[in-house]
């Protein structure tokens, strides 16, 4: 059936698991998380499709079910998957989407990893879901691409089907000129970008880089509908005006460049708080606690999260403050990355080398500072350690823009408990009200953790009470609303 709503998302948007012999679809165990809130889009409109890629080892072998239907709690629905192989995934997604793109984004022009990539086969496999989308739209059908492994994907659908509304949404940052334009292939990339009627960002910086990109590579007219507000790393001032819209004109079609950063669904998640199981795990982690301050920290292993500075800041806390050993424990989960690359085996051994290190230095029989996680806690545990945590101590280098940082906030029902954030974290726009750290100043990201064991219940309840209304505002549902006003203002 034609779908007026297209997803292109590079995953599946369920789990396949075997019975007896046969793949069985399950939904998503949590509704948490990237994939089930763009399901519930399938909600808005008449009939949804979903194009992703799916390990074949044979593409062209005629058994291989490309299309399947789906009814789950979101309705009725069908998935493209893309039949790809082993090398193609591994050209496409491991090599060229993160050691060429992945740096870029993130500002990391060290780890940016040319040699490997094969052009040709990125061009491949984004024509394969240009095609894919097209196939499964209706005529004048939104389709909405994410993320930086399908950039091309945009201008191939514009040629296949020059009637549809195409949307694009970033989930990373997007750097400035000077680091996105190392990219060779960046006119190319950014002219699919032009074929969008909408391209989405988080915050309004993200979407100013994109602007400035734009204008570094191409004579265009960017004349802003309303002003760009390039906030600078932290303008609390900024949070009204968060959803910038701008629109910059290329060939016969205007490009509307939003920013809207994603939310976290303040209801479900407070509802998970709130459970008396959550409360009891959380009240067992205090009791086995004793006297300690925990400190949570949550993020995948990746050199962006910047896990292995964090363990640093807190092994010279304890070097320079002899009253706090035996009063602190950092719990910090590093959920290490299952894909055989050797920039993340690095890390993860630096990351386990620090915390057995300040173990072995100040740890006591009775008293383990860190404690590290390197496996994914499902989400309704991870709930109760945001529930117990005295401070959420979230720190990477660069990231789009944290959830960690906003379930917290949102868990925390109590009214109690301190954020501390980077200021490179998407998340530090609207959530002024954390203690804000610079995690590349070794000053600042000690002083912050320091700060925030110091403060006072009243001032932590209401820097909270600020956090907890301004996610709440500007939640999941937020978020859905300006997309779909986007949308409809690219008809
Ligand atoms: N997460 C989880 N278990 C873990 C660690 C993380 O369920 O052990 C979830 C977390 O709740 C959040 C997501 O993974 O929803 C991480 O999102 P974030 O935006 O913070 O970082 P990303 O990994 O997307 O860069």
């Amino acid at each position: 059936m034609p779908s007026d709503l297209v997803i292109v998302y590079h995953r599946q948007p369920y789990e396949e698991v075997e019975v007896d012999g046969r793949i069985e679809f399950r939904e998503n165990a949590s509704p948490n998380g990237i994939v089930p809130t763009l399901k519930g889009f399938f909600g808005r409109v008449d009939h949804g499709a979903w194009v992703a890629w799916k390990l074949a080892e044979d593409p062209s072998d005629p058994g291989f079910d490309r299309v399947v239907e789906i009814e789950d709690s979101y309705g009725a629905y069908s998935v493209s998957r893309l039949p790809l192989t082993e090398d193609q995934v591994r050209s496409f997604y491991h090599v060229t989407s993160k050691e060429a793109f992945w740096p870029i984004l993130h500002s990391f022009k060290e780890k940016y990893d040319y040699d490997p990539v094969d052009w040709p086969t990125f061009r491949e496999v984004n024509w394969a879901f240009a095609e894919a989308a097209a196939a499964e739209a209706a005529q004048g059908a939104v389709v909405w691409v994410h993320d930086y492994n399908l950039w091309l994907v945009p201008g191939y659908l514009r040629r296949l089907r020059p009637d549809l509304r195409i949307s694009f949404f970033h989930h990373t940052p997007f750097p400035s000129a000077d680091m996105f334009n190392v990219l060779p292939w960046r006119r190319e990339i950014v002219e699919s970008l032009l074929a969008c009627d909408v391209v989405g960002f988080h915050i309004p910086r993200y979407a100013a880089n994109f602007i400035g990109v734009v204008e570094s590579l191409f004579d265009v007219d960017t004349a802003p509908r309303q002003p760009v507000n390039p906030d600078f790393i932290v303008d609390r001032a900024a949070l009204s005006e968060r959803r910038v819209a701008n629109s910059l004109r290329w060939g016969d079609h205007d490009v509307r460049v939003l920013a809207s950063p994603v939310g976290v669904d303040v209801d479900y998640i407070e509802s998970k708080a709130d459970l008396p199981e959550t409360r009891d795990a959380a009240a067992a982690i205090r009791r086995e606690l004793g006297d300690c301050a925990m400190i949570l920290s949550v993020g995948r292993t990746d050199y962006t999260k910047g896990g292995t500075d964090q363990l640093m800041s807190f092994e010279r806390i304890l070097d320079d403050n002899p009253d706090l050993r035996g009063k602190l424990r950092l719990m910090h989960v590093s959920v290490s990355a299952n894909r055989n690359m050797s920039v993340y085996e690095g890390i993860q051994n630096r990351i386990e080398q620090t915390a057995g290190r300040i173990n072995g230095r100040f740890g006591t029989f009775a008293w383990q500072p860190v404690t590290l996680i390197s496996r994914a806690i499902p989400f309704d545990e991870l709930v109760s350690y945001y529930v117990a945590a005295d401070i959420a101590w979230i720190t990477p280098l660069a990231d789009g823009m944290n959830l960690v940082a906003k379930e917290f906030a949102a868990c925390r029902t109590d009214g109690d408990g301190v954020l501390v954030l980077s200021e490179f974290a998407g998340a530090a726009i609207e959530m002024g009200s954390a203690v804000l750290a610079n995690p590349f100043s070794y000053r600042s990201m000690d002083r912050a953790l320091l700060q925030a064991l110091a403060m006072p219940e009243e001032e932590r309840r209401e820097r909270m009470r600020q956090m907890r209304a301004t996610i709440r505002k500007y939640d999941i549902r937020a978020w859905a609303k300006d997309q779909m006003a986007g949308f409809a203002a690219s008809s």
